[in-house]
């Protein structure tokens, strides 16, 4: 039986950010991974010969830069890719594209010359409105934070807490229409945030609460500033993995833990699937809750009210991400031939409207695929030529609401469909969009729930959803990263401050776990520079 000062389940970014910090503050650190790759729901692989395509997460949105010296990646190769747009979302023929620059003045002259003065004011003033969440975002992002409930009631003026509580328990549209207030006009710029708003969410941009993803998003910056690893997204945790290494951390690959040992109602090490059983003083699980305590732990050994609370976290979140390698890039037509030869064209997006996504989340909801639906479309080796061959490209779609709730049998069927209507939509154009695939591979939600034993392959690990954040992540009251066991710990996306690439779950569980479980045990901490 081997100890070790700490076990991280999970090699996805969280654990090996945790895992480093533990690992440079002296500890000896273990991490077990079930796949046999790093990364996670953030991994880079070479999914076709000489192609590397991001699976899952693609770009980095809530990500703080300083995190990249403070983990020492920069000294692992690690670069981040800045392009001057994070997007360019389009909608029918007669509205104008929304190009999401990332430059607040190209921003801002983008606005008041392609949309009008109304435009640039409206976006302008919604800035300003999240600001107050962003300000109150950053000031928890680093400790346990409140409920959103008593954040709000703590707010200095009334006016702080009228925004706040819109923001956090409005819908999308009812935000969005207080300063863009004629329906039926800027289809594309409301249809783009909107996205935002659905994002990781069981909702539709109508529904109350998804405001709240929405301001989420806003944090990554007013214009969703897309940052792009160099090499893909994995090269964040093969960097992380390299320092951890480094540190004299270990990985397991191919480790998959089958429950945590639990000694007079203290977590004392875990059993692997092979059989074998290791101890340590401290456990970190980077899973989502459901997976942690529902399958990983006999919930005999829990509070009732805990597993309860447990059991009702909402995880229905339904999309496809289809990886596509290509013969070229394409030639855009018709609304988007201004993105030609321009780095406009790396990511479009065909998101029309706000109502366009009502739709769509109404046919969801309906467990149908919708007719109409929304697409990303990025081509990552346009701006990282180290992605694919020369002269080839490397594609990725993604999209939101494929039905989550399928019937036996039908999901290949749905799939293809989905696929075919979402291929579709990017021939209105570029005409000749299929005749340019070569091969193509396409995920759901149920690859990933399969892939890396995320309960209903949602990538938020814990919806965006009021309730759900905050002081309420991943369960009311256990928002500091500890657990009713002793000696368990969580650290991974379903942990506050949310999901997506940050490393900051980890970070911050890492440093919880530090305080409980003392100084390291190691003589040599923190020698390797
Ligand atoms: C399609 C898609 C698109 C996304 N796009 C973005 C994006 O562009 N930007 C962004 O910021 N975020 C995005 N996300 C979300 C982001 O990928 C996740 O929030 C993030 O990767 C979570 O990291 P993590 O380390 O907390 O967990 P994970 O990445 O889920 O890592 C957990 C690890 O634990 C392992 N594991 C599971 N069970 C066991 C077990 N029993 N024993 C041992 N190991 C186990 C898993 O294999 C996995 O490697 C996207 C996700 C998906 C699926």
């Amino acid at each position: 039986m081997e100890e070790h000062d700490v076990i991280i389940i999970g090699a996805g970014h969280n654990g090996l950010t945790a895992g480093v910090e533990l690992a440079r503050a002296g500890h000896s650190v273990l991490v077990l991974e079930k796949t046999n790759w790093p990364g996670g729901q953030a991994a880079t692989k070479e999914l076709f010969k000489g192609f590397k395509h991001s699976v899952g997460a693609w770009a980095l949105l809530v990500f703080r830069e300083e995190m990249i010296k403070y983990l020492e990646i920069d000294k692992e190769g690690f670069e981040l890719i800045r392009p001057s747009s994070s997007f360019t979302v389009f909608g029918d023929p007669e509205d104008t594209p929304f190009i999401g620059y990332t430059d607040p003045i190209d921003l801002a002259n983008h606005l008041l010359e392609d949309h009008g003065e109304d435009a640039m004011e409206a976006f302008s003033e919604l800035g300003r409105y999240f600001s107050y969440f962003k300000e109150m975002f950053e000031k928890y992002i680093d400790e346990t934070p409140p409920t959103l409930e008593e954040i709000i009631a703590a707010a200095p003026d009334e006016k702080t807490r009228e925004i706040l509580a819109s923001l956090s328990y409005g819908s999308a549209i009812e935000v969005m229409r207080k300063f863009f207030k004629e329906p039926g006009k800027h289809g594309c710029i409301l249809g783009s945030l909107s996205a935002s708003a659905i994002d990781g969410t069981h909702m539709g941009p109508f529904t109350k609460g998804s405001a709240l993803s929405l301001s989420y998003h806003y944090c990554a910056g007013d214009t969703y500033d897309f940052k792009i690893p160099k090499g893909g997204i994995g090269t964040l945790s093969s960097s992380l993995e390299k320092v951890f290494k480094r540190y004299g951390g270990e990985v397991q690959y191919k480790a998959q833990v089958e429950n945590f040992i639990i000694e007079d109602g203290k977590v004392t090490g875990v059993k692997l699937r092979n059989g074998d059983e290791l101890r340590a003083k401290a456990v970190i699980s980077t899973l989502d809750a459901q997976s942690t305590f529902l399958r990983l732990c006999d919930t005999q050994a829990l509070p009732t009210d805990f597993v309860s609370s447990v059991e009702d976290i909402e995880y229905t979140n339904g999309y496809i991400q289809l990886h596509l390698t290509m013969k070229s890039l394409p030639t855009f037509a018709n609304q988007l031939e201004f993105v030609n030869g321009t780095e406009k064209s790396w990511l479009v997006a065909y998101i029309q409207s706000p109502e366009q996504l009502h739709g769509c989340w109404k046919q969801y909801q309906a467990g149908e695929v919708p007719d109409n639906p929304a697409v990303y479309c990025y081509f990552p080796s346009q701006l990282d030529s180290s992605l694919a061959p020369e002269g080839f490209h490397t594609c990725t779609i993604f999209s939101h609401y494929f039905p989550a709730d399928i019937p036996k049998g039908q999901h290949n069927e749905m799939k293809e469909l989905m696929v075919k209507r979402v291929l579709d939509r990017m021939e209105t154009v570029v005409p000749n969009f299929r005749e340019l695939i070569m091969d193509q591979v396409v995920f759901t939600q149920e690859y990933f729930e399969k892939t890396f034993g995320t309960t209903g392959g949602d990538f938020a690990q814990g919806l965006l959803h009021p309730g759900q954040m905050f002081g309420d992540r991943p369960v009311p009251g256990w928002a500091n990263y500890e657990t009713p066991l002793e000696n368990l710990f969580m650290a991974g996306g379903g942990c506050h401050p949310g999901p997506g690439v940050t490393c900051i779950p980890g970070l911050n569980g890492a440093r919880v776990v530090m305080g409980k479980i003392g100084a390291a045990s190691k003589s040599e901490t923190s020698q390797v520079a």
